[in-house]
């Protein structure tokens, strides 16, 4: 397929980028790494008349340590963030969720910033992004910074309205003793996740859970937070029984649909359970200096 004629436009600041957004509205779309939209684009979901390629405004690709936030611009493409030392360091749960993002070439193209706009339910940012708490900086006429809970707000809808730019990814940096994990189900190596679950935990001194971020992918009309699982664990011990709990919790918070490709909403819901208990196993077991 090849999608309907467009006109290129190639900004070179973030400024010049929103004046092409508010002169053209909703006949452009900007252009990020390309890996979601021009496959939206070659099948004719979308044809929009201008097309504003961001990948050449370089303020809008960093990956920083900021005080107690981690700053990422929303350029930042998935492997730079599966190997900066910063996120290895600070934040290891991002850069396994960036190394579960399809393939080498879509790592290397598609960015953090493209994928949470999309707001695909299967994209594994999200639940990321829930689980640790992220906030998105939105810049349009002025700017304002929306919390991951209120960003997506209805499958590939996020809170980025078409005459706005997302600029900027903060993420804070966890206390000590904290640990996170992000565990997939997939049909085969590269596939949209089937399940997967983001579980990011702080434990105390005693061992009782002080933090849970628990974030879901593919198992609702957007990534969702799983609530009551978050629950489960607050002030508790992570013992095995608590985590089993924590794990049903998350199994009723998760809201799938049934995919022919990827199996009925009853056993989507089962592995929502089953990988919540394997993240926050692994989540646990690296908060206590483990895995
Ligand atoms: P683009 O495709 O350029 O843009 C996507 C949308 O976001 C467009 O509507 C665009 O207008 C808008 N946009 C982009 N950047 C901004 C911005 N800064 N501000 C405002 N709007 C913006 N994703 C996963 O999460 N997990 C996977 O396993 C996975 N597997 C994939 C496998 C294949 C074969 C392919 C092709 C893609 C896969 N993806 C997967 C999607 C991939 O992660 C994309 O990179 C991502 O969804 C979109 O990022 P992009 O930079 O390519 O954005």
């Amino acid at each position: 397929m090849v999608p309907r004629r467009f006109e290129y436009l190639s900004p070179r600041t973030v400024g010049e980028a929103l004046a092409m957004l508010k002169q053209h509205g909703d006949q452009a779309k900007i252009l990020a790494g390309g890996m979601s939209l021009i496959p939206v684009m070659k099948l004719r979901l979308a044809s929009p008349s201008f097309l504003i390629d961001i990948g050449r405004i370089s303020e809008l690709d960093y990956l920083t340590e900021a005080g107690n936030s981690i700053l990422i611009g929303a350029l930042t493409n998935h492997h730079e963030i599966e190997i900066s030392p910063v996120i290895r360091k600070r934040l290891p749960i991002l850069a396994e969720t960036a190394s579960w993002i399809g393939d080498p070439q879509v790592r290397n193209r598609g960015t953090i910033g493209g994928s949470l706009t999309h707001s695909d339910p299967s994209g594994d940012w999200g639940a990321a992004m829930l689980a640790v708490r992220g906030e998105m900086r939105i810049t349009g006429e002025g700017e304002r910074v929306v919390k991951a809970d209120d960003f997506f707000l209805d499958t590939f809808t996020s809170a980025v309205t078409p005459t706005e730019l997302l600029r900027e990814i903060i993420v804070p940096i966890p206390g000590p003793n904290s640990g996170g994990a992000y565990t997939k189900l997939e049909r085969k190596a590269g596939d949209f996740a089937t399940a997967a679950v983001a579980a990011q935990v702080t434990i105390d001194q005693k061992g009782a859970c002080t933090y849970a971020g628990i974030g879901l992918t593919a198992l609702g009309p957007t990534n969702i937070r799983a609530k009551r699982a978050e629950d489960a664990l607050l002030g508790k011990s992570m013992t095995e029984r608590v985590i089993e709990d924590a794990a049903a919790a998350a199994s009723e918070d998760a809201q799938p649909m049934s995919d022919p490709l990827r199996g009925s909403a009853e056993y989507r819901k089962k592995m929502a359970g089953v990988f919540t208990g394997r993240a926050l196993r692994l989540a646990m077991d690296r908060a206590r200096g483990g895995a």
